[in-house]
C-alpha cells in the first residue's frame, strides 16, 4: 500500500507539475502578449503627441496669419464679448487687445462703440442666423475720427457649441470720399453742360444726334428730347444753302481726330427762322468714353448783326470821307503852290507837312474801303503779266524817299514774268516794306529779296531787324483789325489793317504769306505767287 499511495503521490506531482508546465506556457504567451499591448499604447501615444503637435501648430499657424492680416479682425462671442483683436484692428482704431479684450463691443471707446447700425445687424446675425453678413457704418471714432467702415461679419462654428463670431473690417472711408467727390465732380459736369449758353452735341459717325444740351431749347427752340436721333444731314436742321459746309466740316473733323474744326452755318429754329452758329467739333470717335463727334454750338446770331452794322458802317463813313479828302489835298496843292509864288517858303514847308498827314489819311481811307470790298467779296482784280524785280525796285524807291533812317537793301534774283495784278501786289509791298522800317526803328536797314523755285513760283521777303513778334501771335497778325497788344508796341500808329489785306490780296491770286519773327531780333514777311496764269 505504501508503494501504491507513493506511486499515486508520484503521478499527482506529475499531473500537478505538468499543470504547472501548462500555466507557465500559458504566462509566457500572456507575457509577451502584454509586451506587444505595451508597444501598441507606445506608439499610439507617440502618435497622439505628434497630432497634438499639428494641433498647436496649426493654432499658431492661424493666430500668426490673424494677426499679421492687413485687414483689422476682431472675434466676438454669442454675447457680444470680445476676444482677440488683431494687430491691423489695434493699429486702426486706436485700441489695444487688452483694452478691447473681455469687453462689449458695444461697450468700446466708453460705450462709443454703442452704434445703432452695428448693433442692429449684430442683432439680425444672432437672431436670424443668417452665416454671414456684409455691412456698412460711418461713425466718429474717439481716436481716429469720422470714418466708414465696411464689416464682414460670420459665424465660426466650434464643436463645443460655443459659436463665435469673426468680425473683417475694411476702412473705406477715403474710398467713399472719392466716390463722392466724384460724383459731385460729375454732378458739377453735367450741371456746367446742361447750363452752357452754347448747345454740346454728340453726333455718331452718321450725323446723328445723340445728344445735346438743354441750351437748345433757348438756341433753336427744340428740347433735347425732340433733337436727340435726328440726323444733321436728313433731317434739315441746317440751311440748305450752307449744307455743304456742314458736310465739309464733317468730312474734315472724320479725318481728322482730335482736332478743332470750325465753321459757321445757319440752323433752323423751331419757329422756321435761321440762326448764324458758329460750330467746332472735336473727332472723339475713337474714345472709348463717348465714341461720338462732339460739337459746340454758338448762336452768333446777334454779334454777325453787329459785325455787319459795324462794316457797314465802315464802308459809308469811309466811302463819305474820301470825297472831302480828295478836295482837302486839291486845296492843299493849290495852297502851296500860292505860298511858293509868295516867296513864303515856311508857310509853303507847313502845307507840305499838311500834305503828308492827309495823304496818310487817304491811306488808312483806302485800306478801309478795301477792307469792305474784301468782306463783301468784291474786290477787283486786274491780271497780267508784269516783272516782280521791277516792281519791286519801283516800289522801293519810292519808299526810300520818305525812308529817314533806313537803308532799303535789295537783293533781287533774275526769273521769269509774273502773272497777276501788279498794282495790288505792289500795294502787299508797300505794307510789308512800311512795317518793317514801322516796326524797326532802332534799326538801320530793311532787306527785300526775290528767288524762284523751278520756275513756278516766286518768293519774296521783307526783312527787318526790328522788334519782332511774339510765336503765338504769328497767324494772328494777318487778321482784320488785329494789333499786338503789347506795352511797347501799343504806341505804333496804326488801324491793325495792312497785313489782313496782303494777305487777301496774296491768297487770291493763289499765294501763300506767312512770315518768321523773333521778338526784339526782327521779322521776316515771305510771300510766294504762282508765276503762271
Ligand atoms: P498796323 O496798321 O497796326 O501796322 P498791320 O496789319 O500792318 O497793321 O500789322 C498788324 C500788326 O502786326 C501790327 O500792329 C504790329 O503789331 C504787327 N507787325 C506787323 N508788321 C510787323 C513787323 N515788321 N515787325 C513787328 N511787328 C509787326
Amino acid at each position: 500500500t505504501t508503494n501504491e499511495e507513493l506511486r499515486s503521490a508520484n503521478e499527482e506531482i506529475q499531473s500537478s507539475n505538468e499543470e504547472l508546465q501548462s500555466t507557465n506556457e500559458e504566462l509566457e504567451t500572456t507575457k509577451e502578449e502584454l509586451q506587444s499591448t505595451n508597444e501598441e499604447l507606445i506608439t499610439i501615444n507617440e502618435e497622439l503627441q505628434l497630432r497634438n503637435n499639428e494641433l498647436s501648430e496649426a493654432v499658431d499657424y492661424s493666430r500668426a496669419i490673424i494677426q499679421t492680416i492687413h485687414e483689422p479682425l476682431m472675434v466676438l462671442d454669442t454675447n457680444m464679448c470680445v476676444g482677440t483683436v488683431n494687430k491691423a484692428f489695434q493699429q486702426l482704431f486706436k485700441i489695444s487687445q487688452d483694452e478691447a479684450g473681455g469687453h462689449l463691443i458695444f461697450d468700446l471707446e466708453d460705450g462709443n462703440w454703442n452704434i445703432p447700425e452695428l448693433r442692429k445687424q449684430l442683432q439680425i446675425l444672432t437672431s436670424q442666423k443668417e452665416s454671414a453678413k456684409i455691412f456698412e457704418v460711418a461713425h466718429r471714432f474717439t481716436a481716429v475720427g469720422e470714418r466708414t467702415l465696411l464689416f464682414y461679419a460670420m459665424w465660426l462654428q466650434q464643436h463645443d457649441n460655443k459659436n463665435k463670431i469673426l468680425l473683417a473690417i475694411e476702412d473705406v472711408t477715403q474710398r467713399r470720399r472719392s466716390e463722392q467727390q466724384l460724383k459731385q465732380s460729375e454732378e458739377n459736369f453735367r450741371l456746367l453742360v446742361q447750363n452752357s449758353a452754347d448747345i454740346i452735341t454728340v453726333f455718331s459717325i452718321d450725323g446723328t444726334i445723340l445728344y445735346q444740351s438743354e441750351s437748345v431749347k433757348q438756341i433753336l427752340g427744340y428740347t433735347p428730347g425732340e433733337t436727340k436721333g435726328k440726323n444733321m444731314f436728313r433731317d434739315q436742321l441746317v440751311h440748305p444753302d450752307d449744307q455743304s459746309i456742314k458736310e465739309a466740316m464733317y468730312h474734315k473733323a472724320g479725318n481728322a481726330p482730335r482736332e478743332n474744326i470750325w465753321a459757321k452755318f445757319r440752323m433752323r429754329h423751331k419757329d422756321g427762322s435761321y440762326r448764324v452758329i458758329e460750330a467746332v467739333c472735336v473727332n472723339q470717335l475713337a474714345d472709348e468714353r463717348i465714341r461720338g463727334i462732339v460739337a459746340n454750338f454758338r448762336d452768333i446770331t446777334e454779334k454777325e448783326k453787329l459785325e455787319n452794322q459795324k462794316d457797314e458802317f465802315i464802308a459809308i463813313a469811309s466811302h463819305e470821307l474820301r470825297t472831302p479828302v480828295t478836295s482837302i489835298k486839291a486845296y492843299a496843292e493849290i495852297l502851296q503852290e500860292k505860298f511858293i509864288e509868295l516867296k513864303d517858303p515856311s508857310s509853303a514847308e507847313m502845307v507840305k507837312r499838311m500834305e503828308n498827314q492827309i495823304d496818310r489819311l487817304t491811306h488808312l481811307i483806302s485800306d478801309l474801303l478795301d477792307t469792305t470790298k474784301i468782306s463783301e467779296g468784291l474786290l477787283p482784280f486786274f491780271s497780267a503779266y508784269y516783272d516782280m524785280n521791277e516792281l519791286i525796285k519801283e516800289k522801293v524807291e519810292e519808299l526810300q524817299h520818305t525812308a529817314v533812317k533806313h537803308k532799303l537793301v535789295t537783293k533781287l534774283k533774275k526769273g521769269s514774268l509774273v502773272w497777276g495784278d501788279r498794282d495790288k501786289t505792289g500795294q502787299v509791298l508797300v505794307n510789308l516794306i512800311s512795317n518793317a522800317i514801322k516796326y524797326s526803328p532802332n534799326a538801320n536797314q530793311v532787306i527785300i529779296s526775290s528767288a524762284y523755285d523751278k520756275e513756278e513760283n516766286i518768293t519774296v521777303s521783307v526783312q527787318d531787324f526790328g522788334i519782332g513778334i511774339t510765336p503765338e501771335l504769328k497767324d494772328k497778325v494777318f487778321g482784320r483789325f488785329f494789333r499786338v497788344n503789347e506795352p511797347d508796341i501799343k504806341t505804333f500808329p496804326g488801324l491793325g489793317l495792312g497785313l489782313y489785306i496782303a494777305a487777301e490780296i496774296i491768297k487770291r491770286q493763289n499765294g501763300k504769306i506767312w512770315l518768321k519773327t523773333e521778338r526784339n531780333k526782327g521779322s521776316n514777311f515771305c510771300f510766294s505767287l504762282p508765276l503762271k496764269k
